[in-house]
């Protein structure tokens, strides 16, 4: 039996960062993980050719924090990389997000939103933000292909993560501070923050209950209705089916480079039902990436896992939000167990943002807050 004072289950970020600063003040910590490698899904590796694939989908580290930025670069060293992302429209590469020369150019620039008031759904959202021609081109299907289900069903607040500019800048976040790819990797960045830690990996926690025991306080990073046996309900996730297709540099190929960008959006059912394409390549640093002969490009095609390690993305519906609700009671009533993380908490956290809040509930426990096994929102 083992018996650490903090049993961690999951080593993705949230894990791994609390694990860290627990360990850092003295604290005596166990990580356990499912999968055979540390990192959750921040984890990347190496094609075959050399280049660096981020295993779960493209991971673009950027924070206006110095304080967190203090904290990764603390293992790794970045280089600089400001992702700007493509969207193939009408057989177009067109800036992500939208350029107001786009808007101007196809709609004029007196245009006034057709929504007005509050929205209640996605697209009234969408269409307090945008002309209608852009949305429907852009957005509509894109997000249909992404959730499977009609626009007008999903959330209005997943309009919050759009960006619609006022110029032509290329870059996704240009406001960020702090922006770039660990050097080595995420991999290593993340081997790094767990150095000389405790570490269990193909370790189903909720298979293996019997065999260990948190003394203090179990830190569950494992989707919230699993720790639970599933007895209300499964929330429902979506999840990315990667097709890789490496394209060799034959003479007269033009393949050392297949798009403009990293990451190409197809946003039209018409397009096929994946929704991006993405070149590692342009993810690399480019002295890394120039000898590599060849180039490596990955389609996204979202789809409903019934896996649990397949599980990207809550679904943003008041169904789910409601069924969330009820598992977070659960967790929040009971004692010394804290379930957070982006599954715990069936939220999308950014990796700046799941750094933030896993120092936060770190500190907690450090202060020896009585309430340190809740939410502090739960
Ligand atoms: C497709 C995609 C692209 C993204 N791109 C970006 C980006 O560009 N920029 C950005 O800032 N963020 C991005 N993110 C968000 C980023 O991935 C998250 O912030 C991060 O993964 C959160 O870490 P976590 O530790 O909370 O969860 P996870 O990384 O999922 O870690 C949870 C860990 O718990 C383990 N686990 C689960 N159940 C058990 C169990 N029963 N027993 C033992 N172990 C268990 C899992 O194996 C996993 O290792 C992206 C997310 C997705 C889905």
């Amino acid at each position: 039996m083992l018996k650490p004072d903090y049993l961690i289950v999951g080593s993705g970020l949230t894990g791994s960062a609390i694990a860290r600063t627990l360990a850092d003040a003295g604290r005596d910590v166990l990580i356990v993980d499912r999968r055979d490698h540390i990192g959750g899904n921040v984890h990347d590796h190496k094609h075959d050719s050399g280049i660096t694939v981020h295993t779960y989908g493209p991971h673009y580290f950027r924070t206006n924090s110095d304080r967190i930025w203090d904290f990764v670069t603390r293992f790794a060293e970045f280089f600089k990389y400001e992702a700007s992302l493509k969207t193939l429209v009408d057989g177009q590469h067109e800036n992500w997000p939208i350029a107001a020369s786009y808007i101007a150019q196809h709609i004029g620039t007196d245009w006034q939103p057709e929504f007005t008031g509050t929205p209640t759904n996605f697209e009234e959202a969408a269409l307090s933000l945008m002309p209608r021609v852009i949305y429907e081109k852009f957005i509509k299907e894109y997000n249909e292909k992404q959730w499977g289900v009609p626009a007008h069903t999903l959330s209005a607040d997943l309009c919050k993560r759009f960006d619609v500019r006022a110029d032509d800048n290329p870059i996704l976040k240009p406001d960020c501070k702090h922006q770039g790819i660990p050097l080595l990797g995420y991999a290593h960045l993340m081997q790094q923050m767990v150095q000389g830690l405790p570490i269990e990996l193909n370790f189903d926690y909720l298979d293996r209950k019997k065999e260990v025991e948190a003394q203090k306080l179990t830190i569950f990073t494992g989707p919230i209705d699993a720790a639970f046996d599933y007895k209300l309900g499964k929330l429902k996730y979506r999840g990315q089916q990667r097709k890789h297709t490496f394209l060799p540099d034959t003479p007269g190929a033009g393949a050392d480079r297949a798009q403009p960008c990293g990451q190409v959006n197809t946003p039209m059912h018409s397009q096929g039902k994946a929704i991006r394409t993405l070149e590692w390549k342009h993810m690399m640093h480019p002295a890394e990436a120039k000898p590599i002969t060849g180039t490596l490009l990955t389609t996204e095609t979202p789809f409903t896992p019934t896996d649990s390690a397949q599980y990207e993305y809550p679904f943003p519906d008041s169904e789910n939000a409601q069924l969330y609700r009820q598992y977070r009671k659960l967790a929040d009533d009971t004692q010394d167990l804290l379930v957070c993380g982006r599954l715990g908490e069936y939220r999308y956290f950014d990796m700046d943002q799941a750094i933030a809040r896993a120092m936060l509930l770190a500190e907690r426990i450090l202060n020896d807050d009585p309430d340190a096994d809740r939410l502090p929102n739960g």
